[in-house]
């Protein structure tokens, strides 16, 4: 009996002393976003999750410098712009999984397989209804017009969800039209841009302009949780005309040339492709999942019938400078 104990007591010292296997993500989004997914993924896999969090320039900065030393596996970031330019900066490598290349639509990662999209968000506008009627909204373009005098709210340009709408809109409707654009949108601005897009939503509730241009997670989210009912007079709409449709952009992950762990990180972006975990993106996080079949709740449903813009993620990455250029020119700051 005595022999019994010690085999059960060394088993459990064993287990202490030897990890189980783990990954470590560089990650650009907030960890309260990516927490109920690593839970499920670590139960279910028996992989530990390691979380190093700070802005997506500075993890591309960091990885690059570390070289062949870095402990990271995945970079995971918002916006194309962001992959795009890791992938420039050459610390991405190519991935040719099955599963991958069949759960993510090929509008939804690099041709290359260099990255890969997980959840999509759109670029919408948030209105007041006492002041807005939904007829007059059209798409983004036309937030240039003198109608929207001083009554228009957007965060600053120095923001990729901006550069990439812009980059999109230059896709669609050619250079000049966005120059002259960009010179009567800046004129209709509510106040200097200042904050991230929440604050141009409250901006919207607080009476200080009438339309914001926001990411659509973050107004889903705040009326979803609505308990004061603030959002009463708020509402959503999605841009479009006849050039354009309205703009999506993705949130996406690659993984690092030199990575250590590259069958378990290939393993977390197949899970972050699965149905599960598209339906957490949508449920928790208000994003959009990357396939239709996804089957959503009634919230997100209700907010889901929308026609997305067709622009090539990739294109419009490239563009990413020449956006900033024409928005600095048009003194969007
Ligand atoms: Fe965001």
């Amino acid at each position: 009996m005595a022999k019994l104990y010690l085999i059960i007591f060394f088993f459990f010292i064993c287990l202490n002393i030897f990890p189980k296997e783990a990954i470590n993500i560089y990650s650009a989004r907030q960890e309260v976003l990516m927490r109920p997914l690593i839970k499920i993924f670590e139960k279910n896999s028996n992989i530990k999750v390691n979380i190093i969090a700070a802005k997506a320039n500075q993890l591309i900065s960091r990885i690059e410098q570390e070289g062949d030393y870095t402990k990271a596996d995945i970079l995971l970031t918002t916006d194309v712009g962001r992959l795009y330019n890791a992938k420039e900066k050459n610390i991405l490598q190519k991935i040719n999984n099955i599963k991958l290349n069949n759960n993510i639509p090929t509008q939804y990662r690099d041709k290359e397989n260099f990255w890969f999209g997980f959840s999509l968000r759109a670029r919408i506008f948030v209105y007041n209804k006492q002041n807005v009627d939904p007829l007059n909204l059209k798409g983004y373009i036309d937030l240039a017009n003198s109608n929207w005098l001083g009554k228009v709210l957007v965060r600053s340009s120095n923001n990729v969800y901006n550069q990439s709408l812009v980059s999109a809109m230059i896709i669609n409707y050619g250079d000049k039209k966005v120059g002259a654009f960009l010179e009567n949108f800046t004129k209709n601005f509510a106040r200097k841009p200042s904050g991230g897009d929440r604050d141009q939503i409250r901006a919207v509730v607080a009476g200080q302009g009438d339309i914001a241009l926001v990411n659509s997670y973050y107004f889903l989210k705040m009326k979803s949780q609505d308990k004061e009912n603030l959002l009463t007079n708020i509402s959503e709409y999605f841009p479009k005309d006849n050039y354009m449709k309205t703009h999506v952009n993705i949130s996406g992950a690659g993984i690092i040339k030199n990575s250590k762990n590259k069958k378990n990180a290939i393993k977390f972006l197949e899970f972050l492709s699965s149905d599960v975990a598209q339906k957490i993106y949508a449920e928790v996080n208000y994003e959009y999942p990357i396939r239709k079949n996804i089957e959503l709740n009634n919230y997100m449903s209700k907010y889901n019938n929308f026609t997305k813009d067709k622009t090539d993620l990739t294109s419009l990455a490239r563009l990413n400078k020449k956006s900033i250029m024409l928005m600095d020119i048009a003194g969007w700051r």
